[in-house]
């Protein structure tokens, strides 16, 4: 990761907490966009278990850290170490985005959400679709609040259907089910929100029959990229999206919380393929 241009005593510090920590691209990315805005900050990684989380907010709290990414396991456990929370973050029921306010205080928002909306418009009208989000955790609340804020009709489909259901009822989506329910379901857009697939996992949440011709599937996982899901869904002629542009974009609104700026999406992407590949940006 190559550090900022110059490190000076008012580079501010920015960065992630998660655990573990070791297939964040999130670093390069930052970085990235913070050099070609000519912001002075430099962006790290943090491996916090989930019995340090306190600690490190503290900590980031009296360094004052501008912006901390918040990722697996801690976007729920973070809320209650904030000073607050804004509404949609609240609703979603879970914080990736800390950012310090003028006053020194912490601010959690969620930035997820929008990025996975963003991602899906970059090839699909959300306004009167018909969605299905697999997955009941934290990634497919944020989904499914952003396709309905959107004004899709939304289906939500979990290996655990209890939890679909009281995810459904909450946000205010159609339908509810396990995931085989899918071979009977109508869909435009298909979202899996299941960590299913993810790293060595080479499974995909859903039957290939089940895929629907023509429909767009988003698979949030972006490691690898392109999962059993994104396979099966091109060999059945629907159109794939890796979860790589939901995270570009979440990572774009951050850095637009913090800084008030528009971050620039290709070089996010780019960022991301050269970390993927193991390569640095020049
Ligand atoms: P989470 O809160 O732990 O939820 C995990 C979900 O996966 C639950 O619905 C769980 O079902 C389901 N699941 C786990 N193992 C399964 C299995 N073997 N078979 C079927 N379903 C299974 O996790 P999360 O925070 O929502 O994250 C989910 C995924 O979203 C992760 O892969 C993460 O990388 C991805 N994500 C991507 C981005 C991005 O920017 N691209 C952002 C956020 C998250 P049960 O309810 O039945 O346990």
């Amino acid at each position: 990761m190559s550090a900022p241009a110059a490190i000076t005593p008012s580079t501010a510090l920015c960065g992630i907490v998660l655990h573990p920590a070791s297939h964040t691209r999130s670093p390069a990315m930052h970085n990235a966009a913070f050099r070609a805005l000519g912001i002075d900050a430099v962006y790290l990684a943090f491996d916090v278990a989930p019995e340090r989380l306190g600690d490190a907010i503290a900590g980031a709290r009296a360094l004052g850290v501008r912006q901390l990414a918040v990722s697996l396991p801690h976007k729920r456990a973070v809320m209650s170490q904030l000073d607050a929370v804004d509404d949609v973050a609240r609703r979603i029921g879970a914080v990736n985005t800390v950012t310090r306010q003028p006053d020194g205080s912490l601010r959690g928002a969620n930035t997820d959400w929008l990025g996975a909306v963003r991602a899906l418009e970059r090839e699909a009208k959300l306004d009167g679709a018909r969605a299905v989000v697999l997955g009941a955790g934290g990634a497919a609340r944020g989904v499914v609040h952003g396709l309905l804020e959107r004004g899709a009709r939304v289906t939500v489909l979990n290996r655990s259907p209890e939890r679909a259901r009281a995810l459904a009822d909450e946000l205010g989506a159609d339908a509810a089910g396990p995931l085989t329910a899918l071979a009977g379901t109508s869909y435009d857009v298909l979202v899996n929100a299941t960590s299913v697939g993810l790293g060595a996992d080479d499974a995909s949440p859903v039957d290939a029959a089940a895929l629907r011709p023509g429909s767009l599937v988003m698979d949030t996982v972006y490691e690898p990229e392109r999962t059993r899901l994104l396979r099966d869904a091109e060999a059945r002629g629907a159109r794939p999206l890796g979860g790589k542009w939901m995270l570009v974009h979440q990572a774009a609104e951050q850095i637009r919380l913090w800084t008030g700026r528009e971050a620039p999406v290709e070089i996010l992407s780019e960022a991301f393929d050269a970390a993927s590949a193991g390569r640095e940006l020049p």
